[in-house]
């Protein structure tokens, strides 16, 4: 790297946060991430894990002190372990060779049960894992395959290991509507923190977004007809709120990109497999990190790069849902950029 100035972009907002993605590759087929034929990119335009590597150590050294592992399902990539070890050996203070403060993983956890322990082992400490529901016919009706009693194992296995699992619900209208409080529960009953997240118009699928749209400003007026909902002081440096629920004993997280905009302290930044990087996850502006990496002087052309895109990050997205037979405000899934 030529320069190691932190990455901070037009609007002052300083960029401490990755978002990798390791493969647009996946085991399930979440209706309202991805079509059943999902077309997945050529092997050979994916990043091999020494390029993974080596630009994870560019943003280290740029100040990303937190970096989150994603996809796609990340754990279906077969060196994807090899790629957490090296990358944990990158946790700790930067004056011990270190950087990252901490390295976390978002995973559907169908292959959890099998990798809770080798991430424990190469330092990873918190995960989130993404469940919509807790019933076994919808979870096959939502993800297209019936896989709900690994994901559970899986979760089970994490837990074990000693990671602290945080579950990620996108809130559906007509399919998980109803359960959100049972799955909160649950959750908080097993020890596990819960975000609600809105479901967001990327990349065409088969069904229709809006039939399925669901705002959490009518999901927390709900819960709070039930339960004691109080602002929680809890912050990620990520967009969600926090409140404490009383009956529950536990944190409920909302993330509402359509209904309440969270673009203000926005300190992240995505790159995809392919190592095109993301500015906003809702826009699509992108530099082409793979090209640095590729070119003669990798470490000059990706100072260069990450100089460019903090230029070019915007100030906010513009999502909407508002209409039946919407188009998505971006061709690209969300399993291009990962979560
Ligand atoms: N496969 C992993 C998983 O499901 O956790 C990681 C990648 S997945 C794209 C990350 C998160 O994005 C999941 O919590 C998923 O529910 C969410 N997601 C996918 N498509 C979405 C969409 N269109 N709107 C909102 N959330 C979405
Ligand atoms: Fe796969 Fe995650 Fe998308 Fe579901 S949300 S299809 S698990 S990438």
């Amino acid at each position: 790297m030529n320069s190691r100035a932190p990455l901070v972009d037009q609007f002052a907002r300083r960029i401490s946060y990755l978002r990798l993605s390791v493969t647009d590759r996946c085991d399930l087929r979440c209706a309202y991430c991805m079509p059943e034929r999902q077309v997945f990119l050529p092997r050979a335009e994916v990043l091999s894990l020494e390029e993974l590597h080596r630009l994870a150590l560019g943003f280290i050294d740029r100040g990303i002190t937190k970096l989150r592992l994603t996809g796609g399902e990340p754990l279906v990539r077969r060196d994807m372990i090899e790629l957490v070890r090296a990358l944990g050996r990158k946790l700790g203070a930067p004056d011990a060779g270190g950087g990252l403060e901490e390295l976390t993983l978002t995973t559907n956890g169908t292959r959890l049960a099998e990798f809770a322990d080798d991430l424990r082992g190469a330092g990873v400490r918190r995960i989130n894992v993404s469940l919509d529901t807790l019933d076994r016919a919808t979870f096959a009706r939502l993800t297209r395959r019936d896989s709900l009693p690994q994901v559970l194992e899986g979760i089970a296995a994490a837990k074990a290991a000693g990671l602290m699992v945080k579950i990620n619900t996108v809130a559906l209208k007509g399919l998980n509507a109803a359960e959100i409080p049972d799955l909160i529960a649950w959750a908080h009953g097993a020890g596990h923190e819960l975000t609600l997240i809105e479901v967001m118009p990327l990349g065409e699928v088969e069904e229709d977004r809006f039939e399925h749209y669901l705002p959490l400003s009518a999901v927390q007026d709900d819960l709070e007809r039930r339960w004691t909902l109080t602002p929680s002081g809890h912050r990620t440096g990520g967009p969600a709120r926090y409140f404490d629920i009383a009956e529950t004993g536990g944190r409920l997280g909302l993330i509402t990109p359509l209904t309440n905009n969270f673009c203000e302290g926005c300190n992240r930044i995505r790159v995809t497999a392919t190592g095109q990087l993301f500015a906003c996850l809702g826009g699509s502006e992108q530099v082409d990190l793979r090209a640095a990496l590729r070119s003669a002087d990798p470490d000059a052309a990706m100072a260069d790069a990450l100089d460019l895109a903090m230029r070019i990050k915007p100030e906010r997205h513009h999502f909407v849902i508002d209409r039946p037979g919407g188009a998505p405000a971006l061709a690209r899934h969300m399993s291009m950029t990962g979560g």
